[in-house]
Order: structure tokens, then C-alpha cells, then sequence
């Protein structure tokens, strides 16, 4: 009988179709298309890269008896991860990551940000200033409008986006700069401009990249000596979209051939969408002229959403993936994740597996046990050198001088509030906080946080700071 990719994962779907539960099947493994079969490696196509990090997380072993009962103990599985294009090109844009190599996605990115169809295009830097080329866009569609919902939050950004969306190059939000914390879905709306835009307007050459990934074009280019070519490359681009822009501190050469190509973009009427975890007047290490040309346009923040816009989001999910969950329990989830759509989402997502699983319903207590390993996982990251560092930084002090003896108000006002959030967000004692924030005792420390309660009580101003830096701290 003739193996065939197809033939082979038939047979692996209906072993784990056996073995996992009826949801659990219907969720992660019937989107799952087998796509090619060779060397005794099996190819898989995943829909996105959660999905990737899911089956490996959760499904690695299933996958892998399922695999070796058709292929014997040399089998192998290889992800293929799928991002549909917005427009009509057949070569879909593929990541490919072999299952024997776990976690190296991060660090692997995609080719090329030219069509790979064509072999002599595979270099994104030639045949500059031909205006038919086609570029792909990199764009996910599932990163849609409509699926991004508004809040308070995100009015502002999501509506400047739109405004963009309808006139790429036309309004005065040019650049474009969307910027907030981890989780706060700016990848997710800078991607909804860009589909919308290919939507409205399938001539116009739009670009997604990543910071990092220019950065790396461009030290390529460098290397190879096509420096020119990689410039032009990008200013024949109608709306170029660039994600992460943070990344690009302290790299001045990467900075600056950004530099040429915004002005020649911004003179000819294109397009520039930027998105970074800082306002612009936050961000280190970039040049002045620079930031003075991100501020033209329009900075837009995206803040943590309310409530409101927190059960939305998750009630939309779960519509999308076809899953109903009593409201209580969205409510419940809602109520404990508050800073990050990301967690917001993951913690939904744990829970549909969790309870398909173990076979478990769906309960508040269940919920609950859900809830606590995601915002556990939060907590656990914050060290009392990042919350001075956080907390100088917000007040644009080094961290010696928030250390130091000094009893000026505003640095003396600093340091407790640094000793305030390191009692609230670490487990270390009074005395180990004092030690470690300016060599204090635990009277001190405790001083400091009844200052800080009272303060934030009784001042607007001071409010805000705690406000502010809880926020940036808990992310
Ligand atoms: P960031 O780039 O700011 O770190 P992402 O764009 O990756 O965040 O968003 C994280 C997740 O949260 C994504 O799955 C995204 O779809 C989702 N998300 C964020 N904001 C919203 C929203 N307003 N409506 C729906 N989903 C959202
Ligand atoms: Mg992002």
C-alpha cells in the first residue's frame, strides 16, 4: 500500500482520536492538515504559532506514539506553521520547525519579506525600484478589526487605525505609533490596519516587519555589501509597518538607514504604522531625530482594558472557537487578569483544555486554580532590582541616586514607593527589602509603605505614580 503524508496521519488522528476528549480532538487536531512526508519526517500545517506551542506543550507525546506506531522509533514530526496572505498568492508563508527542536522558534524567523515563488527574489534586496515586484505583506488575517474589540482602552488607537486604514498616507496620524505594554494587542491592531488596508486597497504594497527582523535585514545587507539596495527595498513600500520599534535602541546604524527611508516614505505620502512598549518620550537610546519625527503624527496608547472590554474579548474567543462557558466563570476570569489580553486569553484557553482533559467541568474553582498559575507566573518575575530600575527609570533617576542618602522629597518619595512595590510584589521581608533598597532597615521600609498608603489617598499626583507604576510593574 502506498504511505502517504495523508494515509499516515489518518491513521495517527484516529489513534488520538481515541485517546483525548471529543473537544480536545475538535479544537487542536482537526484543523491540522498533513502536508508533506518525507524521510520518515511528517509535515504538519498549524494554523499560527500558539497553536505550534500548544500541541507541543500539551500533545508532544500523544503525537509521538501516534507517529512512531505508523513510522517506527526513527519518525519524526515537522510543524509547518500557516499564515494565510490577505491576497491572492498561492505560496502561503510558511515557518517550518522541527518538533526534535523545541523553543527554537523564537528565535527563528521567517525568510525572506519578498515572494519566495520567484528563486532570483529570494533576495529582498534586489531589482530595486521595480514597482510590480510583488511583496508579500506578512500579514496574519486573523489579526482583524473585527475581532479587536473596543474598548476605553483602546478607543483612541483602534479609531486612529481605522482613520489610517481608510486613507494610508492621507490623515494626519503619519507616522502612526501605537504603544503600551506586553499582551495589550498592538501587534494584533497593527496587523488589522495593514488588513484592512490590503482589503480597501490590493495595488498598495504594504509591508509587516518586525524591528528585530529590519535590524537583521539590515546588518545582513551590510555584511553583503548591498546596503543601497536594502534602502531601496523599503522605499518602494506604500505602508510599511514596523512592530517593536524599542528594539531598535542603542543600534544607531540600523537607526539611521531607518532614518533615510522614514523621510523618503513620509515625503512621498506613504504610510508608516510603528508600535512600541513605550511612549516616545520613555524610550532610551534613540536618537533625537528620531523620536522628534515619531512624534509627528499621532501616539496612541493602548491601556489595560476595563472589565467591560475584558469579558468581550474573552466572550468573542470563545464564540470564534465555538466553545460556550457558563458566565460566571468568564466573569471570574475577567476579574483576576487584569493587565494582559495575552494571559486573558491563555488562561481561557487552559481552562476548555484542562476541563476536556481531566475530564473535568467547568467550575469556578477550577477557574480559580487557573487563574492563580497565571498571575503567579506574573508576580514571579519581579525582583527588587527591576522595581527600583522600573520605579528610577519612571522618575528618570539612576538607581544609585534612588539609593542614595539623600533626603530630597522627590527622591526620598522614589525610593518608598520602590520599597512599597517590593513589599507588594515579592516575598521577601522588611529587612531584606531594606538591605537591598540603600542599605535601610525594616523600620524604615515599613515607614515607607504606610507613607505610600496614606499618600495615595490623600494626593492626586502621588495616586498617579502608584497607579502608573503598578502598571508598568505588573505586566
Ligand atoms: P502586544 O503586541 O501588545 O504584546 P498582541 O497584539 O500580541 O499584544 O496581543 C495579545 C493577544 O491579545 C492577541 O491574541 C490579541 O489578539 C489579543 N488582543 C489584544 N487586544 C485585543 C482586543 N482589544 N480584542 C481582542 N483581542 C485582543
Ligand atoms: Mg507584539
Amino acid at each position: 500500500m502506498d504511505v502517504t503524508a495523508q494515509s499516515v496521519w489518518t491513521n495517527c488522528l484516529s489513534f488520538i482520536k481515541d485517546n483525548i476528549q471529543p473537544q480536545a480532538y475538535k479544537t487542536w487536531f482537526e484543523p491540522i492538515v498533513a502536508v508533506k512526508l518525507t524521510d520518515n519526517a511528517l509535515s504538519i500545517q498549524v494554523p499560527s504559532k500558539f497553536f505550534y506551542e500548544w500541541l507541543e506543550e500539551h500533545y508532544v507525546k500523544i503525537l509521538k506514539v501516534a507517529l512512531t506506531k505508523q513510522l517506527g522509533e526513527t519518525a519524526k514530526l515537522v510543524y509547518v506553521i500557516k499564515m494565510e496572505n490577505t491576497y491572492g498568492n498561492k505560496q502561503p508563508f510558511t515557518e517550518k520547525i522541527p518538533s526534535s527542536n523545541r523553543g527554537a522558534l523564537k528565535s527563528q524567523d521567517v525568510d525572506v519579506p519578498l515572494n519566495n515563488k520567484n528563486p532570483e527574489l529570494k533576495n529582498p534586496f534586489v531589482i530595486p525600484g521595480i514597482r510590480n515586484v510583488k511583496i508579500e505583506s506578512q500579514l496574519n488575517p486573523n489579526y482583524s478589526f473585527e475581532n479587536f474589540l473596543e474598548g476605553d482602552s483602546n478607543r483612541l488607537a483602534r479609531n486612529a487605525g481605522l482613520a489610517v486604514a481608510n486613507k494610508p498616507g492621507g490623515t494626519s496620524f503619519n507616522p502612526l505609533l501605537i504603544f503600551g505594554g506586553v499582551g495589550l494587542g498592538k501587534t494584533h491592531l497593527a496587523h488589522a490596519i495593514g488588513v484592512d488596508i490590503k482589503d480597501k486597497y490590493p495595488e498598495k504594497t504594504v509591508l509587516y516587519i518586525s524591528a528585530e527582523k529590519f535590524t537583521q535585514q539590515y546588518i545582513d545587507s551590510v555584511k553583503k555589501n548591498n546596503r543601497n539596495d536594502f534602502i531601496h527595498f523599503y522605499q518602494i513600500i506604500d505602508v510599511l509597518i514596523i512592530d517593536d520599534v524599542q528594539f531598535l535602541s542603542g543600534k544607531s546604524g540600523t537607526q539611521d538607514v531607518f532614518f533615510h527611508i522614514f523621510n523618503h516614505l513620509h515625503q512621498n505620502g506613504k504610510q508608516v504604522i510603528l508600535t512600541s512598549d513605550k511612549a516616545p518620550v520613555d524610550m532610551q537610546d534613540i536618537e533625537q531625530r528620531l523620536l522628534s519625527r515619531f512624534k509627528w503624527g499621532l501616539s496612541a496608547e493602548l491601556q489595560s482594558p476595563d472589565f467591560e472590554t475584558r469579558v468581550s474579548i474573552l466572550k468573542n474567543k470563545l464564540y470564534r472557537d465555538g466553545v460556550e462557558m457558563p458566565d460566571e466563570i468568564i466573569e471570574y476570569v475577567a476579574k483576576h487578569i487584569k493587565t494582559n489580553v495575552r494571559e486573558l486569553e491563555g488562561a481561557i484557553i487552559s481552562l476548555i483544555a484542562q476541563s476536556s482533559f481531566n475530564k473535568k467541568e467547568i467550575t469556578v474553582n477550577l477557574a480559580k486554580e487557573i487563574v492563580e498559575k497565571f498571575v503567579k507566573n506574573t508576580k514571579r518575575e519581579v525582583s527588587i532590582d527591576y522595581i527600583q530600575k522600573v520605579v528610577s527609570d519612571y522618575f528618570q533617576m539612576d538607581v544609585s541616586t534612588l539609593q542614595s542618602k539623600t533626603r530630597k522629597r522627590h527622591i526620598v518619595q522614589a525610593r518608598q514607593l520602590a520599597m512599597f512595590f517590593a513589599k507588594k510584589y515579592t516575598k521577601a521581608s522588611l529587612a531584606s527589602i531594606g538591605s537591598q533598597i540603600g542599605k535601610r532597615d525594616h523600620a524604615t521600609v515599613l515607614h515607607a509603605c504606610k507613607t505610600v498608603d496614606n499618600l495615595s489617598s490623600t494626593d492626586k499626583q502621588f495616586r498617579k505614580y502608584v497607579e502608573d507604576l503598578s502598571k508598568k510593574l505588573s505586566l
